[in-house]
């Protein structure tokens, strides 16, 4: 099935991204021992999994998630639930939770996220957005790929109320930010306004490195508990972290003022989201692994990939420049065709919700769209760059790519 040329091109990469692997294996070593510290000190034991039904007040098992979250971060305050549909819905729950009409907020890391513009409402009409109810809004564009640290120190202002910090690249060829660059950033928009809230989307970066944002000057930290955080296991969900007064103020646009953290409902999830956390640093691994090996199969088969396999990484994500329509969407079917679940779909470009371009998606996922699964995804617009991402096993993941780069070669 594999035919000689791409074995010999396996061997060879994997030759290559020797070092970088034992580096995705030291960081996992360091961050398994950090949440395993914390399980240990919280004495967590089986009555937290118990499920809850209702208001679900007095839920020990939501009670002590929360702190197991919090102290894996190194936050004061978690607010982990399933009630989240989604890392948007986590990230949106901290604006709207702490903005209120006439205050300024402004995106240090270029244009956010597709589904955060929508939220923001600033680039295109979106209804419900943050600017309806009057949230002035202002981005420090990206520069040659790169944060722009020197228009930081000039765009942040006494008036500006929350600054976005997004550490993923999400749909572009910008740089990740690695841990280093967040704290850097932090540290200037403190030293120029001390009570700007400092807020980074983590999606995609939880146990890339060994440090986490509140670690580094971060306020409040959201994302997803379908990429690496719930380590596979986690049904849905999102999460929270940071300081205790902000993460309140979240929590009452999540339920209702006055209610808060209290209520919740648990449904049967609280074990997979104790055993996904406590996977996650494994999981993350794999699929950092997953990453390289794609790096390096595709760059030398002659793409332009970000990062290169040799670099230093701040997310899972791995672009692929395919530089053609035909070529992103045959790349997306071949790992589709090599997925456990839904192994005979096939992909077909569509408009997603909260997208400005049509976007193909593969995900044969045991967790509808987690993309800590093994995924792969892009919106068709130049340069046709496939996002490819997670991967719960090296193993599945090389024999899924191999399959894309025979299927992207072929005439
Ligand atoms: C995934 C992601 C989000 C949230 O997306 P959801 O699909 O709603 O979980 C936000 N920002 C970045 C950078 C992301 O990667």
């Amino acid at each position: 099935m594999i035919d000689e040329k791409f074995l010999g091109l396996k061997k060879s990469v994997l030759e290559e991204i020797r070092g970088q692997f034992v580096h995705v294996e030291e960081v996992s070593e360091i961050n398994t021992l950090k949440v395993l510290e914390a399980m240990r000190e919280l004495k967590i034991s089986d009555a937290h999994f118990k499920t809850s039904t209702g208001y679900a007040y007095g839920d020990i098992g939501r009670e002590k998630l929360d702190e197991l979250f919090a102290r894996v971060f190194k936050a004061e305050a978690a607010l982990v639930r399933t009630q989240f549909v989604s890392g948007t819905h986590a990230l949106a729950t901290v604006l709207f939770g702490i903005l209120r009409p006439n205050d300024e907020m402004i995106s240090l890391t270029g244009e956010p996220y597709d589904t955060m513009q929508t939220v923001i409402g600033h680039a295109h009409d979106s209804r419900g957005s943050l600017k309806e109810f009057g949230i002035g809004y202002r981005e420090v564009p990206i520069k040659n790929n790169k944060v722009d640290f020197d228009e930081i120190k000039n765009a942040v202002t006494s008036k500006t109320k929350l600054a976005l910090i997004q550490r993923s690249r999400g749909y572009s060829m910008r740089e990740p930010l690695t841990i280093d660059d967040v704290e850097k950033i932090c540290a200037t928009v403190k030293k120029i306004n001390p009570a700007c809230v400092t807020f980074v989307d983590n999606c995609y970066g939880e146990f890339v490195e060994a440090r986490e944002p509140v670690e580094v000057g971060a306020d409040i930290v959201a994302g997803s508990l379908i990429k690496n955080i719930g380590g596979g296991l986690a049904p849905t969900g999102g999460y929270i972290v940071g300081k205790k007064n902000l993460v309140e103020l979240a929590s009452y646009r999540l339920t209702a003022p006055g209610m808060g953290n209290e209520l919740g409902a648990s449904l049967g999830a609280p074990r997979l989201l104790y055993q996904g956390l406590f996977v996650a640093p494994h999981v993350t691994a794999q699929a950092i692994k997953a990453a390289i090996f794609a790096a390096g199969i595709f760059s030398q088969l002659g793409y332009n990939t970000r990062p290169l396999p040799t670099e230093i990484r701040g997310d899972i994500i791995q672009a692929i420049e395919l530089k053609s329509a035909d070529k992103l969407i045959k790349f997306c079917r071949a790992i589709q065709n090599y997925s456990p679940v839904d192994s005979f779909a096939v992909p077909e470009a569509w408009d997603m919700p909260g997208y400005e371009d049509k976007v193909i998606m593969a995900a044969g996922t045991f967790v509808q769209g987690a993309s800590i699964e093994l995924s792969a995804d892009g919106p068709l617009r130049a340069p046709y760059a496939v996002y490819l991402q997670g991967g719960l096993t090296f193993e599945h993941a090389a024999i899924a790519i191999l399959a894309a780069a025979r299927l992207v070669t072929e005439d």
